[in-house]
Parts: C-alpha cells; structure tokens; sequence
C-alpha cells in the first residue's frame, strides 16, 4: 500500500489531477478494512467532506484501479470490492460474510500453464473459498443448538407417550 505522498507522486507521474477529493479518498482507503466495498469508502470519507457523493467516490475508485493505484476484486461479487495492495496475491473469500483476506504465499506466485492456444496470459489470481473461523464458530453454535432442540423435541415425544395409557 502506498503512503498519501507516494499516492500524490503516482497521481503525476500517471498525469491525473491530485484533488483534495482524491486525497480524501485514498486516505479512507487506508483507513477501511482490507477490501472494502465503494459504499464503506463513502462512509469514511463523508465524516470529513459531508457534500461528497457515492457516485464520486465510485468514480474516483474506479479510476484508481484503471492508473493500477489499486486494484479490484470482482469474482463472486455483486458489489464491487476494492484493493488497496496491488503487490501480487490469492485471496481467501468468506461464502457466509464475504470477507477477502490476503494470501500472500510465494508458491503461489509461480504457477505456470502449458501453451493455451496464443493466449497472452498477463497475471493470475487464485481464490479459495470456505468459511471464515468467525462464521464458523457461529455454524457450530447453531449447530449444537439444533441439536438441544432436537434432543428436547425427544424428550417431549417420550414423556407424552408415558402419560398415555
Ligand atoms: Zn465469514
Ligand atoms: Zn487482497
């Protein structure tokens, strides 16, 4: 992740006006979860500039990923998701939250595909699906629930069937 001066001396060296706005919003970038959607950007950046739009900051993401100063996560995702590392790495993606972590292993870095008829392949990015260890926790405490419920349900079935002659 860039520092704001870093930010400010990529925006020239790629010609792009450096605005107040612009500032704002990398420093929200900063500030988010690793790979927040543009709506958690707006959040940030509106406790500091309330007259600021979604649709700006939108924009103004977008245009960061095209300059590569971030990049996007799209897979899976209804919402797009935002990135602010731009080194190489995989992603361990939630199916419950949606939470992204980064995987940063160097194995991974070196796959290589035989020939694929002319295509030009110019990166790569693995995604491994699962379940989060929060959510996880969560699974298992429903699980031991429905579990009581139905050892209660049981219960019931064997004391009714008592009470009957
Ligand atoms: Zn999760
Ligand atoms: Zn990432």
């Amino acid at each position: 992740m860039l520092t704001v001066a870093q930010f400010i001396e990529r925006c020239r060296e790629r010609g792009m006006n450096v605005t107040y706005q612009r500032i704002l919003i990398y420093k929200a970038l900063r500030k988010s979860d690793n790979h927040p959607t543009a709506e958690e950007v707006f959040s940030i950046v509106k406790k500091e500039y309330p007259a600021i739009s979604l649709a700006t900051v939108y924009k103004t993401l977008e245009i960061f990923a095209e300059h590569k100063i971030i990049s996007k996560v799209t897979q899976l995702h209804d919402l797009a998701r935002f990135d602010r590392n731009t080194a190489p790495h995989h992603h361990l993606v939630c199916m419950h939250c949606r939470k992204i972590i980064d995987v940063h292993e160097p194995d991974l870095n070196r796959l290589s595909l035989p020939e694929q008829n002319g295509f030009k392949i110019s990166g790569y990015r693995i995604q491994f699906e699962g379940i989060c260890p929060d959510c996880d926790a969560l699974e298992q405490i429903r699980l031991a629930e429905e579990e009581e419920a139905s050892k209660a349900v049981t219960f019931c079935g064997k004391y009714k069937n008592a009470e009957q002659p």
